[in-house]
């Protein structure tokens, strides 16, 4: 009597089981299993970065393709941004993260950063790490993102070092290592 009751619940829970994770192997690669079942969104709102708006659509290209537990994507108007990018006259500052959906960030485009002769891709990068939950690594080389300006005023590379991609793989994996709070302090890029 158990037996017919159970022989149909198993096939269910099986058939549903395949439903909810295809018909994958068994033995996925070990990067797939660290993978958490839901990737974070979060949506940005660039729409007063004046000048630096495009600077900012590559940075977000470069966090997309450097880690696979958050990614970025345009807000669409009246929804709601956790990270607002703003132009303005002051040097480049950010709000330290991890964000988390339904909250928010502010990244300021200060003018004089790139005043100075910084790259604006690699300043756009560099705050948006920020809100992503990393801390200034300053003073530091060209290869690490969260050195800034340290890393020299011909520093062009906009791309987080392995440390810093598998920080943010962290802020937003699973498990307690993923429920941190957002820090919220101001962090000045001043150079
Ligand atoms: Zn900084």
């Amino acid at each position: 009597m158990l037996r017919r009751i159970l022989t149909p619940l198993l096939i269910t829970l099986s058939a549903l089981a395949l439903t909810l994770f295809g018909a994958a192997p068994a033995t996925a690669a070990p990067a797939e299993q660290s993978r958490p079942l839901v990737r974070t969104v979060l949506y940005y709102d660039s729409s007063q970065a004046a000048e630096y708006t495009s600077a900012v659509a590559s940075a977000v290209d470069v966090w997309n393709s450097s880690v696979g537990n958050v990614r970025l994507e345009p807000a669409s108007s009246g929804q709601h941004a956790e990270i607002r990018i703003v132009a303005d006259d002051g040097w480049p500052r950010a709000h330290l993260g991890p964000v988390r959906p339904g909250g928010r960030v502010t990244v300021w485009m200060g003018r004089q950063g790139t005043a100075e002769g910084y790259d604006a891709v690699r300043i756009a990068a560099h705050e948006l790490g920020h809100s992503l939950g990393l801390p200034d690594a300053k003073p530091g080389p060209c290869s690490s993102l969260m050195s800034g300006s340290t890393g020299g005023v011909n520093c062009t590379n906009p791309a987080p070092n392995a440390s810093e991609r598998s920080r943010v793989e962290a802020a937003y994996g699973s498990g307690t290592a993923g429920l941190r709070a957002a820090d919220g302090q101001l962090l000045v890029d001043r150079f």
